[in-house]
C-alpha cells in the first residue's frame, strides 16, 4: 500500500507510520510530493494560533472518500514540549480515525501508543471521577468499551492487592538479573547467555553480583529504606547450580534489611529443564515459594520451532515436581501468536493448563522485537493473521473468567501482533506484587545483575529516571563495582528530601 500525505510538518512523519503500521504490511509512505499513490491523506489546519484540524482521505484503488476532524480546536505551538505532544496526538487521532473508516478494522487501544494503560488511568482517577476518565478514554483516544473496562478491573484488583499502592514509593523494590539459559529462544531478546561451557564467566558474574547485593543491603540498612518485593529474572535464574542459589539467597537474606517485611520473593524458573529436586529444597530452604515454569505453548513442534529445548512433557513433570515439594505459587506464561499456531493450538495450551491450574496465568502475545533472531529471520516464521490473534485473546479472557482468574497487570509492546496486550491473570489473593508494582511505576525498582534495569522514582516529583547494568557478562564483571555506586547515588540523591 503506497500513501502521499500531505500537509504535515515533518515533526509528525514517526507517528503517521506508526498508526499506518497498525492497519498496512510494510506500508510505503511520500510526504508532500506529487506522485500516484493508493491512498492521498489530505491534513488542513484552519486558523492561526488556535486551529481546527481535519483531513481527508482519498483512495484511488477503490474511489472511497471519508473526512475526520479533531473537535476542539488546537495550540500550534511547536517550540513547546508539552504542546508537541499534545499536537501529535491531535495527529494520530485524525489519521486513525481515517484509516479505521477506510478499512473497518477497529484498534481497540485507539491512540494509545503507551506500553502502561493502566499507570494512565491511575493517574486520571486520582484527579477526576470514574465516568469523566471513562469518557476521556473513550473520546479522547479513541479506546473500545471492552479494553476501558479490562483497564478499570484491573486497577481496581491492583488497589485490592496493594491498598497501599500510591503511598509505597519510601520503599522500593529490587531485581535481580542472572543472564544464563540453557539455550537461546528464538524471540528472545532478554540478555540470556548459553551456560554450557560457560562456567568461569558464571562464577565471575556471581562474584559480581554478592558483592552489589551485599553493598546495596548496607547502604538500605543505613538509610533505614524498606523492600516491598524482590524478582530473581534474567536469563533464566534457576539454570545456576543449587549451590550457586543457596549461596545467593544466603547472601541476601544477610544483607538485606527486614526481610521479614518483605512481600513477596519470586524466582522465575521459566525453563523446565532448569528445574530439579535439589534447586527446589533450596527455594523452600530459604521460604520462596512464588516461582514461574513457562511452557509458552504446549504443542511440541513449536517449542521446537522456537529454540526451546525442553518437552512438554517435562513441563508438566517439573511443575507436579514443584508442587510436590510445596511450590504453592505457580505462574506459568503462554504466548498467543507463537509460529504456526492458531486456535487449535492455543485450545489445546489452554486445555493442558487447566489440568494443572497454576495459582497465575500470564498470557502474552508475540511481539517482534528488533533485535530477535525470529525478527532478522520474520519469513521463515509463519505467524497467524489479526482475526485469529484476536480471537485467541478473547479465548483466554474468557477461559480465564470461566475458570476463577482475574486480570491484575497488563503492557503492550511495540510490534505486538494485532496492536493487541499482555496480560497477567491470577486466582484470588495469587497476584504478583512485583508485577503490579513495575507496571505502575509507583517506586524505585533497583535492578542488581546483567543487563538489569533500575527505574529511580522520585516519592515527591514522582519524575522517573532510569540506569541500566551491562548486558554483556563480561562488562558487568570490568564495572560492577561503579555502577554499584552509582546506582547508591543516584538513590541518596531521590530520597535526600524525603526520608533520610
Ligand atoms: S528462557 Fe527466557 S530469557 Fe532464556 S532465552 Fe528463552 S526467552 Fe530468553
Amino acid at each position: 500500500m503506497k500513501i502521499l500525505i500531505k500537509g504535515l510538518n515533518e515533526i509528525f512523519e514517526r507517528n503517521i507510520e506508526a498508526v499506518t503500521k497498525l492497519f498496512f504490511e510494510e506500508p510505503i509512505l511520500v510526504f508532500d510530493k506529487d506522485e500516484q499513490a493508493d491512498l492521498k491523506v489530505s491534513f488542513d489546519w484552519q486558523g492561526e494560533k488556535e486551529v481546527n484540524l481535519s483531513a481527508v482521505l482519498d483512495s484511488q484503488l477503490d474511489k472511497k472518500h471519508f473526512n475526520s476532524e479533531y473537535p476542539a480546536p488546537i495550540n500550534v505551538d511547536i517550540d513547546d514540549k508539552e504542546n508537541r505532544k499534545r499536537l501529535k496526538h491531535v495527529v494520530n487521532f485524525v489519521y486513525l480515525k481515517l484509516l479505521q473508516q477506510y478499512t473497518n478494522v477497529t484498534q481497540p487501544w485507539g491512540t494509545l501508543t503507551g506500553i502502561r494503560p493502566t499507570k494512565l488511568l491511575h493517574q486520571m482517577l486520582q484527579n477526576m471521577p470514574l465516568e469523566q476518565a471513562h469518557r476521556q478514554l473513550k473520546d479522547n483516544y479513541l479506546i473500545t468499551n471492552e479494553k476501558i473496562n479490562l483497564m478499570q478491573k484491573i486497577v481496581d484488583r491492583q488497589l485490592a492487592v496493594i491498598p497501599d499502592l500510591y503511598e509505597v514509593s519510601n520503599e522500593i523494590s529490587i531485581y535481580i538479573g542472572i543472564p544464563f539459559c540453557p539455550t537461546k529462544c528464538a524471540y528472545c531478546t532478554f540478555p540470556a547467555y548459553a551456560i554450557n561451557g560457560r562456567q568461569g564467566s558464571v562464577d565471575g558474574f556471581l562474584a559480581g553480583l554478592h558483592y552489589e547485593i551485599e553493598e546495596t543491603g548496607k547502604w538500605l540498612k543505613e538509610n533505614n529504606i524498606k523492600i516491598t518485593t524482590i524478582y530473581f529474572g534474567g536469563g533464566t535464574p534457576t539454570s545456576i547450580s543449587a549451590v550457586e542459589m543457596d549461596s545467593l539467597y544466603e547472601t541476601m537474606y544477610r544483607s538485606f534489611p527486614h526481610m521479614e517485611h518483605v512481600r513477596e520473593v519470586t524466582v522465575e524458573a521459566g525453563r523446565p529443564d532448569t528445574i530439579t529436586t535439589d534447586k527446589l529444597n533450596v527455594l523452600k530452604k530459604w521460604n520462596i515459594d512464588r516461582i514461574s515454569i513457562n511452557p509458552q505453548s504446549y504443542t511440541q513442534e513449536t517449542l521446537k520451532a522456537i529454540g526451546r529445548h525442553h518437552t512438554v512433557e517435562e513441563t508438566i513433570e517439573k511443575f507436579w515436581l514443584a508442587r510436590e515439594m510445596g511450590m504453592n505459587n505457580i505462574n506459568m506464561d503462554l504466548i498467543i501468536g507463537l509460529p504456526g499456531e492458531g486456535v487449535e493450538e492455543f485450545e489445546n495450551s489452554l486445555i493442558e493448563t487447566e489440568k494443572l491450574m497454576p495459582e497465575s496465568l500470564t498470557v502474552h502475545t508475540l511481539s517482534f522485537k528488533r533485535a530477535s533472531e525470529m525478527t532478522k529471520n520474520k519469513e521463515k516464521y509463519k505467524v497467524a493473521d489479526r482475526d485469529e490473534i484476536t480471537e485467541m485473546m478473547k479465548m483466554s479472557s474468557d477461559w480465564t473468567d470461566e475458570k476463577g482468574y482475574a486480570p491484575y497487570y497488563l503492557y503492550r509492546q511495540k510490534n505486538i501482533l494485532g496492536n493487541l496486550e499482555n496480560v497477567g491473570y491470577a486466582l484470588p489473593q495469587q497476584e504478583s506484587l512485583y508485577n503490579i508494582l513495575i507496571m505502575e511505576e509507583q517506586q524505585t525498582i533497583l535492578g542488581l545483575g546483567c543487563g538489569a534495569a533500575s527505574k529511580f522514582v522520585d516519592p515527591t516529583t514522582r519524575k522517573i529516571t532510569r540506569f541500566a547494568n551491562p548486558k554483556e557478562p563480561k562488562a558487568y564483571n570490568e564495572t560492577f563495582i561503579e555502577t554499584t555506586h552509582e546506582k547508591l547515588n543516584r538513590l541518596a540523591q531521590i530520597y535526600k528530601n524525603n526520608t533520610l
